[in-house]
């Protein structure tokens, strides 16, 4: 396209004077961001005085509380609790441990999924590993008092367990050699759960799973022949619900349209496994440092900012989800939702429809100059794609959602729903960066003459929905097996990157697929632009494939 030097000089003057948030106020939220921040204090009471977050936790609600009153703090008047549902049981955690204690003694790092049993003792027996068929389990029986055993094929996990209840074993351990790969190599262990499960009836025998070297030790002795003891004690309580959830809300009211209203948010809750740092005590923590910030400079915008902390994320963008549900009608006076949970790594940019860039130019004006070091970009997309997070019940009902580019030296995928999730994580100067970011971009979306304009807005489909299957997302139909593509969609990810039926996917950049989660989470994790490593004709092949367009 051809562009005249002057038009480009025109441009920039008038970026400048159509600036939504002044050259006094940037400045007035960089102090106050930047050299009296907070953001670090609230991260370290949300994930270390309070802990992990798990939805139905007796910690979510103490800090859904604690966020309320942190807002209300801020001298936000408006700041409330509001319930979207319940979960019929309640899981809380306690510390957990195991050992090898023979045939040499060795700690085992471990752990178990949310709203799974744990042990009712330190528990300590032979590891065997367990039967594979009706006539190997028709030879363990009377030989299973006090024992775990190891690696139960799924399809007879129910019968298994059911022996080992009889004759009173421990329970199950599972863990997978390193060479299998997985989400970023040998020392992840991920953490997740499914929260449907009855009071009356809960789960009895612990399912303890290994990080990879520890299994291949305890693998390695059994293969040698040596007998093998093993101890675990984990301590997982459930509490009798049902247990209502909230999404945390607080409103800077609107001067001039107080009705019309530009959302600010991440999830609250986290899962279990560590302390729901990365994901998403930071964005909880820059949400409510974005709002102390604004408050602080004494910012009144025109439309009411209103900033969420959503719960049950995790399990399926549930709370963001009932919220848009519940208040559907109003929608159409959201101007935009922001949503921050992409971990510690500093906001670099924000993707949209070529319609809103000039408004967006506007809105992020002092921010596209105010640092070398962290660099913001809007970018141009074709369409609005799922990522997974709570951005995209706001924009499968016709608000535009942003879910932040980040950028940086974090390594996401090592801390995201693993063990490594802790506040040593975050990094300080990247999220104060960021507070200010959100504190800018939502004052300058409330101050835009209009709402963010609906033009041509495009959605791919597959948004607002829950555990949306790895296979939407690429466009594929997968086998049973979950890695084999059976199926390719005509225009989608899959098919611009060449991928046929037939093809069996190895890894999504470097992260191994070994089951259709394994795709979930590679693509969840990766960047838009990536690689797919696939197996065509008994020959491994790389394709580029891009979430773009
Ligand atoms: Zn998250």
């Amino acid at each position: 396209m051809f562009t005249p030097r002057t038009v480009v000089l025109f441009a920039a003057c008038t970026q400048a004077l159509f600036a939504q948030v002044t050259p006094e106020q940037f400045a007035a939220i960089r102090h106050e961001g930047l050299e009296r921040s907070r953001v670090m204090a609230h991260l370290d009471h949300l994930v270390n005085r309070i802990g992990p977050r798990l939805t139905s936790s007796d910690n979510l609600t103490v800090a859904a509380e604690w966020a309320r009153d942190t807002f209300q703090g801020f001298g936000i008047a408006d700041a409330h609790l509001e319930q979207w549902g319940e979960f019929a049981v309640g899981f809380n955690r306690g510390p957990w441990w195991g050992r090898m204690t023979q045939p040499e003694a060795m700690e085992l790092v471990c752990n178990t999924d949310a709203w799974t049993a744990g042990t009712r003792m330190p528990s300590r027996g032979p590891l065997l590993p367990a039967p594979k068929d009706a006539d190997e389990l028709a030879a363990a029986k009377g030989r299973l008092n006090g024992v775990w055993l190891l690696n139960p094929p799924a399809r007879m996990v129910k019968e298994l367990g059911a022996a080992l209840e009889a004759e009173g074993g421990f329970g199950f351990v599972t863990g997978r050699p390193a060479r299998a790969g997985g989400r970023g190599g040998s020392d992840l262990l991920l953490t997740g759960g499914n929260p449907r499960v009855d009071f009356d009836r809960l789960p009895n025998l612990p399912m303890v799973r290994l990080r990879s070297d520890c299994y291949e030790v305890l693998q390695k002795h059994l293969d040698d022949g040596r007998q093998v003891e093993v101890e675990f004690d984990v301590r997982n309580h459930f509490r009798k619900g049902p247990i209502p959830l909230y999404n945390v809300i607080a409103d800077i009211p609107g001067t001039e349209h107080p009705e019309q209203f530009v959302v600010v948010g991440g999830h609250l809750d986290s899962w279990d496994g560590a302390t729901g740092t990365t994901d998403n005590g930071t964005g909880a923590a820059t949400t409510l440092e974005a709002a102390r910030i604004l408050m602080a400079i004494g910012a009144r915008p025109k439309r009411t900012i209103r900033f969420m902390l959503w719960s049950g994320e995790e399990q399926g963008l549930l709370g963001s989800r009932a919220w848009v549900q519940k208040h559907k009608e109003e929608l159409v006076n959201y101007s935009a939702c922001l949503v921050h949970d992409g971990g510690t790594n500093y906001l670099s940019g924000i993707a949209g429809m070529a319609a809103m860039h000039p408004q967006l130019e506007t809105v992020f004006a002092p921010i596209l100059t105010s640092s070398t070091e962290m660099p913001f970009q809007i970018r141009d997309i074709e369409a609005f794609t799922p990522i997974g997070s709570d951005h995209e019940s706001f924009t499968a009902a016709g608000v535009p959602g942003f879910f932040w580019n980040q950028a940086g030296r974090a390594n996401y995928t090592h801390t995201h729903h693993t063990q490594y999730d802790t506040y040593d994580a975050a990094i300080p100067e990247y999220q104060r960066h960021s507070s200010v970011v959100i504190a800018t971009g939502a004052l300058g979306l409330a101050n835009l003459p209009e709402l963010l304009t609906r033009e041509n807005m495009k959605v791919q489909r597959g948004f607002g929905g829950a555990r949306r299957g790895g296979g939407r997302m690429l466009g594929v139909v997968l086998d049973d097996d979950g890695v084999t593509i059976t199926e390719v969609t005509d225009g989608s990810v899959a098919a611009k990157a060449g991928l046929k039926a037939g093809d069996r996917l190895v890894r999504i950049g470097d992260k191994g697929i070994q089951e259709l989660r394994d795709l979930r989470t590679a693509l969840d994790d990766g960047p838009p632009q990536n690689t797919v490593t696939f197996v065509r004709d008994g020959t491994q092949q790389t394709a580029d494939i891009t979430f773009e367009k």
